[in-house]
């Protein structure tokens, strides 16, 4: 089973994702990166781990591991 992991540290709140996601998995939280932007959260439940998100971002904050 695959599961997304976000490294939050490289996210620049574009909302790319959130708004591609065609599980409506992803939004943006309240808290701020070291970067001081308002990074993305996934809700787990919803996310099938389609990979689009990682296709649209353009800044590598998306990895899909097997496990
Ligand atoms: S892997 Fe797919 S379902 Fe999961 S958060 Fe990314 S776009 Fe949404
Ligand atoms: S596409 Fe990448 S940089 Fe843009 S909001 Fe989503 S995770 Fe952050």
């Amino acid at each position: 089973m695959a599961t997304l992991h976000l490294e939050k540290e490289r996210c620049k709140s574009c909302e790319f994702c959130v708004t591609e996601c065609p599980k409506e998995a992803l939004s943006t939280c309240e808290d701020l990166n070291s970067g001081g932007y308002h990074y993305v959260e996934v809700e787990e439940e919803k996310c099938n781990c389609c990979g689009l998100c990682y296709v649209v971002c353009p800044d590598g904050v998306f990895e899909i591991r097997a496990q």
